[in-house]
């Protein structure tokens, strides 16, 4: 069963790569910041509460976050394969997640970790344009990623599961070293 969970800072290529891989294997592309950014455009429950957090480059809530994954993770086309992108972003969601999995009978396959320099992720994030990628924004994303996010390299180190690329070279190359995980 192919289940991976993307790690990395943002801008480090997590969405390009798992949209790429989740066609090639038919087996959904699950991203917290995309369900988060519809949900905000719908004006739903969940997307009032979580825009502020977002326009800062905050985490949303844990509470509010888990709910959400654990909700995707039970619908029938998650049940065959997944590809993670963007959750978890800070210890008490991996370790919620390994419970959650645990519950389910699932396994994950791999933690990959997508090892990009910070003056490319910056560069690469003012490049796309997005509503939450100002300078102020992208610079305060990155601390709460070093911060709250990159001990998770080492939370799936002891577990055994953590696999590091190199993600500042092509799309191409990078999806090639992916392809060989699953
Ligand atoms: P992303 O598209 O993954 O860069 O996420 C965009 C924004 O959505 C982040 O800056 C957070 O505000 C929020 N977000 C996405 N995933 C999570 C998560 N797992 N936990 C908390 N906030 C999240």
């Amino acid at each position: 069963m192919a289940r991976l969970i993307l790690l990395g800072a943002p801008g480090a290529g997590k969405g390009t790569q798992a949209k790429a891989l989740a066609t090639l294997v038919q087996i959904p592309h699950i991203s917290t910041g995309d369900i988060l950014r519809e949900a905000v455009a719908h004006q739903t429950a969940l997307g009032v509460k979580a825009k502020s957090y977002m326009e800062q480059g905050n985490l949303v809530p844990d509470d509010l976050v888990i709910a959400l994954i654990r909700e995707r993770l039970s619908q029938p086309d998650a049940q065959t394969g997944w590809i993670l992108d963007g959750f978890p972003r800070n210890e008490s969601q991996a370790a919620f997640l390994d419970e959650l999995l645990e519950e389910m009978d699932q396994v994950y396959r791999y933690a990959v970790n997508l090892e990009v320099p910070d003056d490319v992720l910056v560069q690469r994030m003012l490049g796309r344009g997005r509503a939450d990628d100002t300078e102020e924004v992208i610079r305060r994303r990155l601390q709460v990623y070093h911060h709250q996010t990159a001990p998770l390299i080492n939370f799936y180190q002891v577990r055994h599961k953590l696999v590091s690329i190199d993600g500042n070279v092509t799309p191409e190359a990078v999806l090639d070293k992916l392809k060989s995980l699953l």
